[in-house]
C-alpha cells in the first residue's frame, strides 16, 4: 500500500515534485524481494568457496567414519575376554592410523592402537593408555569401568554413503567447507554472487589515507560497505564521485555497465547537489521508489535496470548507510542466492517511545538470557552519529503503529555482529 505524505516533513521534500511518496518499510521489503538478481552457477576451488552458498547438492561418497576407528590411543582388546574377567593381554603388535586393519590373533592377546586407526578384527573394544600399565610385553588393564565398543567409533554412525550432507542454498561457513573437503570436493559449484560496485559520492569527502582540511571527512561508508560485503564472500569495487551532474553521469554510466549490483551512498536527499536519482533515471535505471517512512534512512531509494542490475541508493548519513545495507541489501542478496533467511527477534529490555508515523530502527546492544534475545536501547546521536554504532549489535524495528514500545515485547531484529 503506498502513503502520501504531502508537506509535512519539512526537510525532506522530493527534487522535483513537492510531495514525496514515501513507502512503508514493509512495501520497500516486498519490492526488493520481487526484484531479485538471478545467479548463474559456477564452479570455483574450494579456498575460494568459503561464504558463497552452495549451488549442488552434496553427498558422502562413503561411511563417515569409514571404517571402525579407534578414537583413543591405547590397547585393542576383545570384549568377550575383559567382560569375562580377562584383565591381563599379551601386546602382540601394533595398528597405527593410516595402516591397513590387521588381525588380532587370539582373545587373549592385544594389539596397541592409536586415534584414528582401524579398529584390529578381533578386537571389540579400546582401553585407553591411561588406564592401562605395560611391563614385560604384557598390558595390564588397571579399570573394571569398560563397556564392549567403548571408544570404537562406528563405520557409517555418523553418515551413510550416500547420505545427504549439504542441500543446494547452504552458506559455507568453514564447518561445510570441512565437509567438501571430507568428501573429496576439490572445486565447488556455487551461485554466483553480483559483480558489485559500492559508490560514495559528495565533495566534503576524502580518501582515508589523506589528511582532511577543517572542512572535510574521511569516506567511511564505503568502507563499512565493502567490509560487510566481504563477510558475505563478495568483493566489490570502490569509486567515488564528486556531486557534479557531468561527472556523476559519466561515472554512472561505466558503473553500470559492468556491475550487476551498485550500491550508492549519499546524494540521494533534497540538497541542491544531490544528483543521484535524476541521472540514475537519465541511465535507464527504472525507480521503484524513493523514500521510505524509516528513520534512519528516509530518502533511501531502489531501481532496477535491464539484465537484472539492482540499484540501492542509500543516505549518506553513516548509521542510515549501515541500517539499509543490513535491512535491505542483505536479505536482497541471500534470497537472490536462494540462502535461508532465519528471522530474528528480540526483547525490549526497557520502555521507549517513538511518536513520527515512521519505522524506527533503534540501535540496541544485544544479549542472551534464558535463551532469549534481549535488546537493550543504546540511541546515540542519530543518523550521523556512527560512533555508537560500535556500542551495539543491530537495530530493533519499531513499528509505526505504535509510539510506546514497552519493556518485555519483542520485535524484529536486524543484527549486523555475532553477539554472545
Ligand atoms: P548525503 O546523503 O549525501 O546528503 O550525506 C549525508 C551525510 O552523510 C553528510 O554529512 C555526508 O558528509 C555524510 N556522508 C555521505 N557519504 C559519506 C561517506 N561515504 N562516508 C562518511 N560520511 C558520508
Ligand atoms: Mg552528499
Amino acid at each position: 500500500m503506498l502513503r502520501i505524505f504531502a508537506g509535512n516533513f519539512r526537510n525532506f521534500n522530493h527534487n522535483y515534485t513537492n510531495i514525496l511518496l514515501m513507502i512503508s518499510v514493509e512495501e520497500a521489503t516486498r519490492i526488493i524481494q520481487s526484484n531479485l538478481y538471478k545467479p548463474e552457477i559456477i564452479t570455483v576451488p574450494l579456498e575460494d568457496a568459503v561464504g558463497a552458498i552452495l549451488a549442488a547438492k552434496v553427498t558422502a561418497d562413503r561411511d563417515f567414519p569409514p571404517f571402525d576407528r579407534a578414537s583413543m590411543d591405547g590397547i585393542a582388546i576383545s570384549a568377550e575376554a575383559y567382560t569375562s574377567g580377562r584383565r591381563q593381554f599379551t601386546v602382540e603388535g601394533t595398528q597405527p592410523a593410516g595402516v591397513p586393519q590387521k588381525q588380532l590373533s587370539d582373545p587373549a592377546n592385544c594389539l596397541e592402537v592409536m586415534t584414528g586407526a582401524v579398529v584390529p578384527r578381533g578386537a571389540s573394544l579400546v582401553v585407553r593408555y591411561e588406564d592401562v600399565t605395560i611391563a614385560n610385553g604384557v598390558a595390564t588393564v588397571n579399570s573394571d569401568d569398560y563397556i564392549p565398543a567403548q571408544n570404537i567409533h562406528r563405520k557409517g554412525s555418523d553418515v551413510r554413503e550416500g547420505d545427504v550432507l549439504l542441500l543446494p542454498g547452504t552458506f559455507l561457513s568453514p564447518a561445510e567447507i570441512a565437509l567438501l573437503a571430507s568428501v573429496g570436493q576439490s572445486v565447488v559449484r556455487i551461485r554466483r554472487a553480483p559483480r558489485t560496485a559500492v559508490l560514495s559520492t559528495g565533495d566534503e569527502l576524502v580518501e582515508i589515507t589523506a589528511t582532511p582540511e577543517s572542512h572535510q571527512i574521511r569516506r567511511s561508508n564505503s568502507y563499512a560497505l565493502s567490509a560487510a560485503l566481504r563477510q558475505l564472500g563478495i568483493t566489490a569495487s570502490l569509486h567515488h564521485l564528486p556531486d557534479r551532474e557531468d561527472a556523476l553521469r559519466d561515472g554512472l554510466a561505466k558503473i553500470l555497465a559492468e556491475s550487476e549490483l551498485i550500491i550508492i551512498t549519499g546524494g540521494v536527499s533534497k540538497g541542491k547537489f544531490d544528483f543521484v536519482p535524476a541521472i540514475l533515471g537519465e541511465l535507464g535505471v527504472k525507480r521503484h521508489f524513493h523514500g521510505v517512512a524509516q528513520r534512519p534512512g528516509k530518502p533511501f531509494w531502489f531501481g532496477t535496470a535491464p539484465e537484472g542490475k539492482a540499484c540501492f541508493a542509500l543516505p549518506g548519513n553513516p548509521v542510515s548507510t549501515y541500517m539499509c545495507f543490513y535491512r535491505y541489501v542483505q536479505p536482497w542478496l541471500r534470497a537472490s542466492l536462494g540462502a535461508p533467511v532465519r528471522p530474528l527477534t528480540a526483547i525490549l529490555t526497557e520502555d521507549f517511545t517513538f511518536i513520527p508515523p515512521l519505522t524506527y530502527f533503534l540501535q540496541v546492544r544485544v544479549s542472551i538470557h534464558s535463551g532469549k534475545l534481549m535488546a537493550q536501547p543504546v540511541p546515540g546521536g542519530g543518523s550521523g552519529d556512527f560512533a555508537n554504532l560500535g556500542q551495539v549489535d543491530g537495530f530493533l524495528e519499531l513499528p509505526p503503529e505504535s509510539t510506546l514500545f514497552s519493556a518485555g515485547e519483542a520485535f524484529p531484529l536486524v543484527p549486523f555482529r555475532v553477539f554472545n
